[in-house]
């Protein structure tokens, strides 16, 4: 039995919902096609629609051993949860004796459906009751002693079987001695969800009152579910109308997806059946899956201990890789996988790690592997190739390293790399000729990352220098430095005291030379006194037309300004370091800032002074140093000093003029390519994500698609910048740019028609909508 018939897609995204078995699909069809009667109407086919339904849920019961509890079909698991919260707290709500404190109290690391259910009914229905979350310890089981002391003033507790992110499950026997000793009125509601196929249930013997279950979480279709309620479990029904469900859940019955459940069930009764393996092979999944993940990944850290979590999940992460790193890494390898992290807007952690105790890092980098107990051993067979495959095209790529010095695969680096955490920016120059580099304002989280990089491309750095004292983070100069640079003597930024001597008009400038380039150094002081400015140029002497780059630090930053109201800041010297600036550098020299707050990469003076009116005053002469100074210092009193954590180098314009981009799907883009010559694709996604998809191991064909977008060239996004600086004279072109989901492509085209690309274009919905 296959899970999935195309082995080119591995699906280890199971806990997030699952594909339709055959066998449940063609039973759903076959209901919509042949049994679609509605099991109200009294005719022959409605009384076989009648039928089937009835058959489904004895199955139900069979398989959940509810014994005389009811089960009720509902639309999935958040119906489910709300009817039994509301179906307890209305109950509750009538045994409320006033001036009594009650509590409803729920587990750490339950699905958000429990405490967002709970804290509107409790709203809705004004009980008003303390709501409270049940710590969970390292493992992620229920703290006894808290429920224990908690339990007794509690309306309600709802607990889960099984974590959906780390499929840590809890000892439901414990938990139940544990609760009604204290308490045996108490409401308890077992999220049963992801326990479903992979944990044994027998509900009447034990005294939960409510255990909502999905059908999409175990091979049925989205839009089913059912609850199990204990017979003396008070009940309200949800949905009022027509009286189907015996008039406790209304509305039309769900007959395609009870017939898909309906199979699932009788396959979980069968002890025969093939289709769904037992524990022991589950585990022995588990364990391959892991051993390759170790050996793919040497420094991989479990997040959750195997032994209390069900095998049909592993949650990890990976020291020096964020989990949207990882993600596009499997994605790339055909391997489906979701970031551990509840993934909205701007939060990057999981709660469920957080409330285990685990380091930040690791919940802000967590990745979860699920499978159901459908997968089969060629899926997993498939899925290790690919994940060795993935972590080869790392080292490859130079982001790990392996033991063997072989070379052969690594593209050699040559110029200008932009590494990033956060908003803040470390830039890398590699110069291939004398395999010298630099390495500017090196976060001390990229650290190992830069490390490697240099290991792996065997280059010898020159400097290691921060552009000013950051006031936002410690550099991670000092530990580099320590490694590569011990014997050299330095400034606080890391400028060795022994460097050239360049005279220019009459200025005298210290400066280094990298392979055939050199860097000067600038003092430019403002945002705090000891800023300086590096300018990597080709000829010292053509400095306007000659400068590749110029690492401005916090001076000038993408939009704004290095804020200048720090105790070591002076405004009246920015403007000095503005203008000096604007004298050397061309206007159409790039800018390399130690921020992009707004996903910006670069600029250059001749766009800043397009959208900064204050720059463009200093620059152009209209504001003497005094008035320069009495705005800056308005602009810097609005500054918001901190956003999330970090805090804020410079006041920041958060509606900076996004460019509308021209789009194309798929279909426009290939007829685009075959009507013009002087269309090209730039794939911006990390050369491991483009080496893998050129080498899968797939037996499919390249779609057409697949076929133009192979025509492009890999510029990854830590290499825009250097695209950019060496496409200056090419921005007529219409350039195309293309990565995994249209995101990355979208961002990096704004920023290159800023600079000027007139004609630049991205795939909308990237490559995954696409083939
Ligand atoms: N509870 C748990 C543990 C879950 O994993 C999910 C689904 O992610 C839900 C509840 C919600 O289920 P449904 O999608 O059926 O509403």
């Amino acid at each position: 039995m296959s899970q999935t018939a195309n082995l080119s897609q591995i699906y280890l995204d199971a806990n997030a919902t699952t594909p339709v078995l055959p066998q449940a699909a063609q039973a759903a069809m076959d209901a919509m096609q042949d049994l679609f009667g509605n099991p109200s109407s009294s005719h022959i086919t409605g009384l076989k629609a009648k039928n089937l339904m009835e058959q489904t849920r004895l199955r139900a019961k069979t398989l959940l051993g509810t014994g005389s509890g009811k089960l009720i079909f509902t639309s999935g698991a958040t119906e489910g949860i709300q009817t039994g919260i509301i179906s307890g707290l209305i109950k509750a709500k009538t045994q409320i004796q006033a001036g009594k404190k009650y509590t409803l109290l729920y587990g750490a690391t339950e699905h958000k459906a429990v405490p967002n259910s709970l804290a509107h009914w409790n709203e809705i229905l004004g009980i008003h009751a303390e709501i409270k979350s049940i710590p969970v310890d390292h493992t992620g089981e229920l703290d006894l002693e808290f429920i224990k002391n908690e339990v007794g003033n509690a309306l309600m507790i709802c607990t889960m079987a099984v974590n959906n992110e780390t499929g840590v499950y809890q000892d439901l026997q414990q938990l139940e001695h544990c609760i009604r000793e204290q308490n045996k009125e108490v409401f308890w509601l077992v999220d049963c969800v992801q326990a479903l196929g992979k944990r044994p249930i027998n509900l009447a013997t034990t005294s939960i009152d409510y255990a909502p279950f999905s059908g999409h979480k175990l091979y049925a279709p989205k839009g089913i579910g059912f609850i199990y309620i204990r017979d003396s479990a008070p009940f309200t029904p949800f949905i009022a109308g027509g009286g189907q469900e015996s008039g406790l859940r209304s509305g039309t019955e769900n007959l395609p997806g009870l017939a898909a459940l309906n199979v699932i069930f009788e396959m979980l009764l069968d002890k025969d059946n093939s289709s769904f393996y037992d524990v022991d092979t589950l585990t022995d999944y588990r364990r391959q899956l892991s051993h390759s993940l170790s050996q793919a990944f040497p420094d991989i850290v479990f997040n959750h201990k195997f032994k209390n979590s069900v095998p049909t999940t592993l949650n990890f992460a990976v020291p020096g890789f964020s989990s949207k790193e990882l993600m596009d890494l499997f994605d790339a390898a055909n391997i489906r996988v979701s970031s551990g992290s509840a993934c909205s807007s701007k939060v990057t952690r999981s709660f469920v790690l957080d409330a285990m105790g685990l380091p930040a890092w690791q919940s802000e980098s967590a990745i979860r592997l699920s499978f159901g107990p459908a997968m089969t051993q060629a899926e997993i067979d498939t899925a290790c190739l690919r994940i060795r495959s993935a972590a080869k095209a790392l080292t490859n790529s130079c982001l790990m390293l392996d033991d063997s010095q072989v070379l052969q695969d690594r593209a050699p680096l040559d110029g200008l790399v932009q590494l990033r955490s956060g908003s803040s920016c470390t830039w890398i120059y590699a110069d291939l000729k004398s395999k010298q580099a630099l390495v500017i304002d090196p976060l001390p989280e990229l650290e190992k990352r830069i490390d490697t990089l240099l290991q792996c491309q065997q280059l010898t750095p020159i400097a290691i220098l921060d552009t000013h004292g950051h006031a936002d983070h410690i550099s991670g100069r000092v530990g580099l430095a320590q490694k590569y640079l011990a014997t050299q003597k330095t400034d606080e930024l890391g400028w060795p005291t022994e460097t050239d001597i360049l005279t220019l008009a009459d200025e005298t400038y210290h400066s280094l030379a990298l392979g055939e380039l050199t860097l000067i150094k600038l003092p430019t002081p403002g945002h705090t006194d000891d800023s300086i400015s590096l300018l990597l140029t080709s000829d010292p002497h053509k400095l306007t037309t000659h400068t590749r780059y110029a690492f401005c630090g916090d001076t000038v930053l993408m939009g704004t300004l290095g804020r200048t109201n720090f105790a070591t800041s002076s405004a009246f010297l920015m403007y000095h370091s503005l203008k000096q600036i604007n004298r050397l550098i061309g206007q159409q020299t790039l800018i390399c800032a130690s921020h992009d707050y707004n996903n910006e990469f670069t600029t250059s003076l001749s766009a800043e002074v397009i959208r900064n009116p204050l720059l463009q005053a200093v620059l152009s002469g209209v504001l003497s140093e005094s008035q320069f100074a009495a705005r800056k210092a308005d602009l810097d009193a609005n500054l918001n000093d901190e956003v999330g954590s970090e805090i804020l180098c410079g006041a920041y314009n958060t509606d900076c003029d996004k460019a509308q981009i021209k789009e194309y799907n798929s279909a426009g883009l290939k007829l685009r390519l075959s009507t013009s010559t002087n269309v090209k694709i730039l794939d911006i996604r990390e050369p491991h994500e483009y080496a893998l998809q050129h080498n899968l191991d797939t037996t499919s064909e390249p779609s057409d698609i697949d076929n133009v977008l192979n025509t492009g060239i890999n510029i990854p996004m830590t290499r825009l910048v250097q695209f950019i600086q060496e496409h200056q004279s090419d921005k007529e072109s219409e350039w195309v740019l293309v990565c995994r989901s249209g995101s990355r492509s979208m961002v990096a085209a704004q920023a290159m028609h800023r600079l000027g690309f007139a004609n630049v274009a991205h795939l909308k919905g990237g490559y995954a909508l696409s083939s």
